[in-house]
């Protein structure tokens, strides 16, 4: 059960969601137009936005990089029409978590929206650990990371997907093993979301002159990737 921002101006659309939503407990509320979502992401707090791109008043990629800017630790889900490919790479980089295409399917809205909100929370029966590599130091109980003396600034699936990369440095790890540890167990589709975060990833372990200290992200050609000590 979470507090949810629902950013779609088809009143058809946003009515079913906001409807089901509360249905499973959720609190919601609707905004029509991007606007009225930064508004409403300025007053108050979200656990998870869902945020439709095609917006009447805002460009849906620009209402995305503000309301992270407002809400930064909260899981950023977008809604696209299933032609909008390179709206979805743009999103990500926007600052989305992830995305769902229309129509959209309730079970798996539900599916998705009951696994990034039980992520944000922290669970006993998993094992804290904290993770050291190089100058990379992850704290997956206090869900922090940093560089030498410089705390990374991490999106919660960035700061997610390098605690299960560090925790098993060294092994080939496929893209559905961290589409599935990451996101989302019951994932089918494209792992565009898991090559941006990767992307991302990377570009902030190599800042700051910490390139030759810091833990690498190789690519394994059609197999995934390997997380790797500064010293391998
Ligand atoms: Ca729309």
């Amino acid at each position: 059960m979470g507090r949810l921002l629902v950013v779609e101006d088809d009143i058809t659309i946003g009515g079913h969601l906001e409807s089901s939503l509360r249905v499973h407990g959720h609190e919601v509320v609707w905004q029509r137009t991007g606007r009225g979502a930064l508004r409403a992401a300025e007053v108050d707090e979200f656990d998870l936005v869902l945020l439709d791109l095609g917006l009447p008043d805002l460009d849906g990629v620009e209402v995305c990089r503000q309301l992270r800017g407002r809400q930064p630790s909260s899981i950023l889900v977008m809604l696209t029409a299933r032609d909008e490919e390179m709206d979805v790479v743009v999103g990500l980089e926007a600052g989305a978590d992830d995305y769902l295409t229309k129509p959209i399917r309730l079970a798996e809205l539900h599916a998705r929206i009951r696994a990034h909100l039980r992520r944000g929370q922290p669970s006993p029966e998993v094992n804290q650990a904290t993770y050291v590599l190089g100058d990379l130091r992850v704290d997956t109980a206090a869900r922090r990371a940093s560089l030498g003396a410089r705390e990374l600034e991490l999106r919660p699936r960035e700061f997610d997907l390098l605690a299960r990369l560090a925790a098993e440095p060294g092994m080939a790890l496929s893209r559905e093993t961290l589409m599935a540890d990451v996101w989302d167990e019951h994932w089918s589709g494209s792992t565009k979301t898991l090559d941006v975060h990767v992307a991302a990833l990377r570009r902030k372990l190599t800042d700051n002159g910490h390139a030759d200290t810091a833990p690498r992200i190789v690519t394994l050609r059609g197999r995934g990737f390997r997380f790797e000590s500064p010293t391998d």
